[in-house]
């Protein structure tokens, strides 16, 4: 037996925006038997996720999930769409967008990375005219997919993905729409058939609070249409195997039999909550996040106001101060691990995670804990974010959902 028993006295604070903490509900769920994927009890459950995962997509169409984790995901938007050589275009929002670039490149595909100049674009929502009016230059039609994401998961910044679709619509231009919400769904709105998008592209483990290990693509029947043609080699990925044989609420092959239990159980917590109120709940926590970082005197990644995420918040440090080490003085005296900046942003900021089932004195815990470690790290602050955010909660305090129980 592996030793578990590496936790400390205490839950440990898992504030990193994703993987989430995962509801104790959703595990005892999980821990279920796991049962033969091809019985009668299997296709009731493959048929009840497959239905309710549209619900949390606000699609009609089919949504594939695989057992893998949401860079599968990526991979599998493209291998069903693309054909070697294709021109996609590709927004630089931060590292997970320039990470789908690569794996674009690894695939054989040609992308073009569009957006504003150095450290510029990780701070602001996709710039849509910019997109335009590439588009508008490519009267051949050579590009074949529009790429972006929603939830930019390491600068805390969200794009309005209907700003894009009609930017995109007012050229007329044909490219798919693919949009990246790993992190976004679940916690911030999201609209794939009202939006236009043709792959979305999501996981498990951030919004929809399970452990890693399922993703998913939501499809349009334009995306549907143009994988038939599409000539990347596609195989474990390929969608019209899985999408046929999810009719009857089966897959190809053996699906992730104890996270699809602990799928159901997310989504029955998420529409017993109601979708609006799990997005309110992420926006309210997270203006009160960005009130006591405010408080401290630090500046935070995202500029733009409309495009604050409600998912995660970017603190970024003073200069001189590595926030790599203000993260280890967090870890190592307080038992919270918070999110690292990641490429161009590496030891310059570290990121809050407030998604999942966050609430008030989640926020409150994590807060007090990054105080505390900014001050054991000698960052000078100009005053409490603690009390800044505590304040903003209690002048907006609500009665918390409560559902019956199953
Ligand atoms: C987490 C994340 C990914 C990568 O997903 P994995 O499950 O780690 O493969 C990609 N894009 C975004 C926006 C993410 O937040």
């Amino acid at each position: 037996m592996p030793n578990l028993n590496f936790h400390p006295a205490g839950r440990h604070f898992l504030q990193i925006p994703g993987p989430s903490p995962v509801p104790d509900r959703i595990l005892r769920a999980i821990s279920y038997p796991t049962i033969d994927h091809r019985g009668p009890e299997f296709g009731a459950l493959g048929r009840q996720v497959l239905a309710g995962i549209k619900k949390i997509f606000k699609t009609e169409h089919p949504v594939v999930i695989y057992p893998a984790s949401g860079t599968g995901a990526w991979e599998a938007a493209l291998a069903n769409t693309m054909s070697p050589g294709d021109a996609v275009l590709m927004y630089e929002t931060g590292h997970f967008a320039s990470l789908w670039k690569k794996m674009a490149e690894r695939l054989g595909l040609e992308p073009e990375f569009i957006g504003l100049p150095g450290i510029e674009g990780w701070r602001r929502g996709v710039q849509a005219d910019l997109i335009e009016q590439r588009l508008k230059a490519d009267s051949a039609h050579r590009i074949k997919a529009v790429c972006v994401v929603h939830n930019e998961t390491s600068t805390g910044v969200t794009t309005d993905i209907a700003v894009v679709r009609r930017a995109i619509d007012r050229v007329g231009h044909p490219a798919l729409l693919m949009v990246d919400t790993i992190s976004g769904l679940a916690s911030a709105d999201y609209r794939h058939d009202e939006w236009g998008v043709d792959v979305t592209i999501s996981g498990s483990q951030k919004g929809l609070m399970l452990p890693p290990g399922i993703s998913f693509n939501a499809l349009s029947p334009k995306a549907l249409a143009v994988s038939r043609a599409a000539k990347l080699p596609k195989a474990f990925w390929a969608w019209d195997e899985i999408v046929e044989m999810n009719a009857t609420g089966y897959w190809p092959y053996t699906p992730n039999t104890n996270l699809l239990y602990g799928l159901a159980e997310a989504m029955d917590m998420l529409l017993e909550e109601g979708m609006d109120h799990v997005f309110a709940r992420h926006q309210r926590l997270a203006a009160a996040c960005r009130e006591g970082v405010r408080a401290w005197g630090l500046e935070i990644q995202c500029v733009e106001e409309a495009c604050h995420s409600p998912v995660l918040t970017g603190v970024m440090m003073p200069t001189g101060v590595d926030a790599d080490q203000v993260r280890k003085l967090v870890y190592e005296n307080f038992n919270m691990s918070l999110g690292a900046g990641l490429g161009k942003l590496k030891s310059r900021m570290f990121r809050i995670g407030h998604l999942g089932e966050c609430n008030d004195l989640t926020l409150m815990a994590t807060l007090s804990g990054c105080e505390m470690g900014l001050g054991l790290a000698g960052v000078p602050l100009q005053g409490s974010g603690v009390v800044a955010a505590m304040s903003y909660l209690q002048a907006t305090a609500r009665p918390v959902a409560r559902h019956p129980a199953k």
